[in-house]
Parts: structure tokens; C-alpha cells; sequence
């Protein structure tokens, strides 16, 4: 059976890929499949450069097909951070709490038109005689002034999705990945998905 690895440790993201991949017979594995510890330091000041960065140099130790992403959050009025430090924004220790916290303060009192926002996640593959290529894809809303909702991670209780007049931590999982930046970029992953399994 054909292998795909995903660059993460995340059980949540490799569950996306699974469902992704299951029609096409191919196993998905991760970096928790894997003896050897790999950590790529995001370096990257894009999202494109980190999920290249990390597909790339997996796939080059591990001689497999590999796909990476990198994701975060892009708020207009902070002139697009917390971007590619979205995880890290209130410190190393990765905290959603503080890095919500952070947002809160630092966008204050804007009012509601000032308070744009989008989620944006891309997409590496890079593999053995692969040409590397990316996927990517955005979700527009706005930021809320207070936590709502209990579901999804990060800075899902503070993001405001008006087509569906809720916040992204109120929505489903299954309505999530519908409207979501990571189910438009695996959308478009999934057109060119069986070129790179055959080759
Ligand atoms: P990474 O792509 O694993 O490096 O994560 C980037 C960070 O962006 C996450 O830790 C979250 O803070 C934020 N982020 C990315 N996607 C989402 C999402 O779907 N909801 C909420 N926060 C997200």
C-alpha cells in the first residue's frame, strides 16, 4: 500500500488527512509513526516558505511522499499578526488562552468594521521525484470581543464567521471543515492528490 506521511504530531489534522486519503487506498501515517524525533523549526516568514520548509526536509530524511502545513490567523487592524507566529504569539509555551488574551488587548476598543479578520492555511507536497507544490486557502471573519463557543482550538472562540453568524468554536467539526481555511486548502489538494500517489 502506498504511504503518505503528514508532517505533524497532531492526532486532529491527521484525522482530516485520513478521511482525505481513505478512497484512494493509501495509509497515512505521521511523525508519531516514526522512531526517529524530527522537529523542523518554522523559520519561514510565510506561510508557503514554513509548510515548504517542513514537507521538504521531511521528505528528504524519510525519502517518502510528504505533506505539511502551516496555518494562522491574520487581523487587518494588527496589520496581519499574529500570522505565521499564531501559535507562539503570547510566548513559547504555546498557550490558546494567552494568545487569545493578546489579541483581545491589543485590538481594544476597534469597533466591529475595524475588526477583520481570516484564517489562512497552506498546504505543502514534496516527496521522491516530486515537484514540490502548495495549496492553499482563507476563511474571512471578524474578531469578537468575548470567548464564545467550546468547540475546535486556538483562536476558534474569538473568531466570528458571518455567513454562519456564529463563531468558528460554535460550529461542528463536520460544518467546520466545510467553510473552514484547512477544508479549502485539502479541497484543492484532493483535485491533484491520485498524480501524486501514482508516480
Ligand atoms: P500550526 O499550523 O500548527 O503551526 O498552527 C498555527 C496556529 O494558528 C495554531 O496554533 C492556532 O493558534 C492558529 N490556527 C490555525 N488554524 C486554526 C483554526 O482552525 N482555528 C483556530 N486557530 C487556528
Amino acid at each position: 500500500m502506498k504511504e503518505v506521511l503528514i508532517a505533524t504530531n497532531n492526532r486532529g489534522k491527521a484525522k482530516d488527512f485520513e478521511t482525505l486519503f481513505q478512497p484512494f487506498g493509501v495509509q497515512v501515517l505521521t511523525l508519531n509513526d516514526i522512531e526517529e524525533a524530527i522537529d523542523v523549526e518554522e523559520t519561514g516568514v510565510t506561510f508557503e516558505e514554513n509548510a515548504i520548509l517542513k514537507a521538504e526536509t521531511v521528505a528528504r530524511l524519510l525519502n517518502k511522499i510528504v505533506i505539511a502545513d502551516d496555518s494562522g490567523l491574520e487581523i487587518d487592524a494588527l496589520n496581519g499578526a499574529p500570522g505565521v507566529y499564531s501559535a507562539r504569539y503570547a510566548g513559547t509555551e504555546k498557550s490558546d488562552e494567552a494568545n487569545i488574551d493578546k489579541v483581545l488587548a491589543e485590538l481594544g476598543t476597534v469597533p466591529t468594521e475595524g475588526r477583520t479578520a481570516r484564517f489562512r492555511c497552506v498546504l505543502a507536497v514534496a516527496g521522491p521525484g516530486l515537484q514540490t507544490e502548495t495549496f492553499s486557502g482563507s476563511c474571512e471573519g471578524l474578531i469578537h470581543t468575548e470567548r464564545k463557543g467550546t468547540n475546535g482550538f486556538g483562536y476558534d472562540p474569538i473568531f466570528y464567521v458571518p455567513e454562519q453568524e456564529r463563531m468558528m468554536a460554535e460550529l461542528s467539526p463536520e460544518e467546520k471543515s466545510l467553510i473552514s481555511h484547512r477544508g479549502a486548502a485539502l479541497a484543492k489538494l484532493k483535485v491533484k492528490l491520485p498524480q501524486f500517489i501514482q508516480q
